[in-house]
């Protein structure tokens, strides 16, 4: 599959870090000017800004809005629109969790997950939706994840928020549905970044064992392919949902998860 995003400009939220990373890199490799967003100190910032803008061949630009800052969001797709022309390609993903029984779930971290996973890309897409109604172009791709579709114990605002971004995606798509406009959801099962790795430490720590086995039964618990889903193949199905092959796939989701939820 071969495609072409030269000419268009993408907006990756949560992009300093693990899929978000690997799907900025790989669209400005495909050739789009890419706007790259999240967290971090000076050097995880730069280091994503230089691995970024050397897939590419434009210099990537970095907004540090904070997914939880409505008027921050509003102020990064302007930003994008006026610095480049356009946002295209808007790829909501930035994400955090945290574990805990409801009973015990601290009530600032409901409010971060919500606001982070879910409440971002609402405002993110209001922000973009003007701009591609007239342009009558747009992708939007909101990261959800296998628990937008199923759930798991301690996990409650995760599992919410995952499953409101579907829902989501799908109001985005049908209010859209006779432009050139495609609004879907990715849903990975697990994939080895720095929020996978808390859990499996915390894993490790908890049943006396080392991170290896602490991964190995992670993934057992949940996925029958016992293979996490590598953020460069998550890029590799970001793209495919700019590709032409996709323009008339929207409102959907699009599972890479080993097989999570066919059990
Ligand atoms: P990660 O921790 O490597 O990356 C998360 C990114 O979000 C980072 O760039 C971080 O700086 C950014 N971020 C966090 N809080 C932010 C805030 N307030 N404002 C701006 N940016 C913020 O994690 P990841 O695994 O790459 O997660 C990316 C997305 O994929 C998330 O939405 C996550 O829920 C989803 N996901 C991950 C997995 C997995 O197994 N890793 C599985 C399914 C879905």
């Amino acid at each position: 599959m071969s495609v072409d995003l030269s000419g268009k400009v993408a907006v990756v939220t949560g992009s300093t870090s693990g899929i978000g990373l690997a799907m900025a890199a790989n669209f400005a490799r495909l050739g789009a000017q890419v706007v790259i967003n999240g967290l971090g100190d000076e050097a995880t910032i730069n280091a994503a800004k230089n691995e970024v803008s050397a897939a590419g061949s434009k210099p990537a630009h970095y907004n540090g809005a904070d997914m939880r800052d409505a008027d921050a969001i509003t102020s990064m797709i302007n930003e994008a629109e006026e610095k480049f022309g356009s946002v295209d390609i808007l790829v909501n993903n930035a994400g955090i969790q945290h574990t805990a029984r409801i009973e015990d779930f601290p009530k600032n971290r409901w409010n971060d997950i919500i606001a982070i996973n879910l409440s971002s890309a609402f405002h993110s897409i209001a922000a973009a939706l003007p701009g591609m109604q007239i342009r009558n172009y747009g992708r939007i791709i909101n990261v959800a994840s296998v628990h937008g579709q199923v759930a798991s114990v301690e996990k409650a605002a995760y599992v919410a928020a995952k499953h409101g971004i579907i829902g989501l995606s799908k109001v985005t798509a049908l209010e859209n549905a006779t432009q050139e406009i495609t609004c879907n959801s990715i849903c990975p099962g697990w994939v080895r970044t720095p929020l996978v790795e808390v859990q499996i430490k915390a894993r490790a720590e908890k049943e006396g064992i080392d991170t290896e086995e602490a991964a190995k039964r992670l993934l057992a618990s949940k996925e029958p392919s016992l293979r996490f889903t590598t953020p460069q193949q998550l890029a590799e199905a970001a793209a495919f949902l700019c590709s032409d092959a996709t323009s008339n796939m929207t409102g959907t989701t699009l599972t890479l998860d080993g097989g999570w939820t066919a059990q």
